[in-house]
């Protein structure tokens, strides 16, 4: 399988780019590899590939899908490979008509009829998950209200159809004007199927002639392993449908992951901050704690300090697009005591008497202040 080459590098630009710059030099490139224009063989191959780019990366909300999980944003649900993004339906006219004018004469098998088939309008949703479930990957249904194709006519809005009879099936009329200068022709959308081309024998008494319907539906979604607050996932087809045959818009959703009682996530790792007692610090000691994975041994050195940081590699967080571990680190913090027994205040008396700070920096900062 040939990689894929990176969007950013394909409209060379780097990954900061701006709109306008993205916008700058898809323009360019497209004016080099053009069909039309460019000759060589691979030229529609090469154009193909920065069209591409360019709807990914003109689209925020595509842009930052591609950000983070790279061209795997585009395959879910479609059966694994390297497809990329589907940019069959993407409007490319506004674009085209800046850079070749209106008069280029090509379209990309779309046509301006009002007909023309338009894709869904996609739709953002927001959704809370626990950091567990973040971390392991869970599934959750979603309860959807949109706007599906009508089963009853399959999205055509009547039954019985039939060539317009007053265009001809074009969608346009078009009409002689006369004015003082002379005559000239004028096209206009055909009133009598409302631009289609076609009308019905019987409008659909389902949806009545729109060729959608609302729905309330539940969708079970698989939420990997690794998800971080601001992730989206994106399910494609599964927004609105669209119109006269056009693909249903995608459906992307955005997680906000709630905190954890005492592990704090830092991207993939993970962060416990486990306090011990001043002779812990100063004897060593061997402490259980939790990790995501369960409980494990740590060995706690003598003469440890507030702020010691101990690694546990592989424990962290699973990287949502590699599923590569991150790693864990447990952060000592060495906690006084508050309130001293008799006897403990006695012992601590007597530790004082000892030579404690034989430790050369506490010596050299004592001779600093002898001085
Ligand atoms: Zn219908
Ligand atoms: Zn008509």
């Amino acid at each position: 399988m040939a990689t894929k080459r990176d969007y950013y590098e394909v409209l060379g630009v780097d990954k900061n780019a701006s709109e306008q710059e993205i916008k700058s030099a898809f323009r360019q490139l497209a004016k080099k590899y053009h069909p039309d224009v460019n000759k060589a063989s691979d030229a529609e191959a090469k154009f193909k590939e920065i069209q591409e780019a360019y709807a990914v990366l003109s689209d925020t909300n595509r842009r930052k899908q591609y950000d983070q999980f790279g061209h795997a944003a585009f395959n879910q649900g479609t059966g694994g490979g390297f497809g990329g993004f589907d940019f069959s339906d993407f409007d490319f006219s506004d674009i085209f008509s800046e850079i070749f004018g209106g008069g280029f004469g090509f379209n990309f098998g779309r046509s301006n009829r009002p007909d023309r088939p338009r894709r869904g309008r996609d739709s953002i949703m927001r959704m809370n998950i626990t950091f567990n479930e973040a971390v392991f990957g869970t599934k959750k249904v979603i309860n959807l209200n949109i706007l599906d194709v009508c089963d009853e006519c399959h999205q055509k809005g009547g039954h019985g159809e039939k060539t317009c009879s007053k265009c001809h099936g074009s969608g346009y009329i078009t009409q002689e004007q006369r004015s003082l200068l002379g005559v000239y022709m004028t096209r206009s959308e055909c009133p009598q199927c409302d631009g289609k081309g076609k009308t019905y024998d019987k409008v659909c008494s389902k949806c009545r002639g729109s060729g959608t319907v609302r729905v309330n539906k539940d969708l079970t979604i698989t939420v990997p392993a690794g998800i971080d607050t601001g992730n989206q996932l994106r399910l494609q087809g599964k927004g609105e449908a669209g119109t006269n045959g056009g693909p249903n818009g995608d459906i992307y959703i955005e997680f906000s992951v709630s905190n954890h009682e005492i592990f704090i996530r830092d991207d993939n790792n993970i962060y416990l901050e486990l306090p011990i007692t001043i002779t812990e610090a100063a004897l060593g000691a061997k402490k259980e704690i939790p990790t995501l994975y369960g409980n494990v041994n740590l060995i706690i050195p003598e003469g440890s300090e507030s702020g010691d940081k101990h690694r546990l590699k592989g424990r962290g967080v699973p990287d949502v697009n590699t599923n590569r571990k991150g790693d864990m680190f447990v952060v000592l913090k060495v906690v006084f005591p508050k309130r001293l027994s008799r006897e403990q205040r006695l012992l601590l008396e007597k530790l004082a008497a000892t030579n404690l700070d034989r430790d050369n920096i506490i010596s050299n900062f004592k001779r600093h202040i002898s001085k």
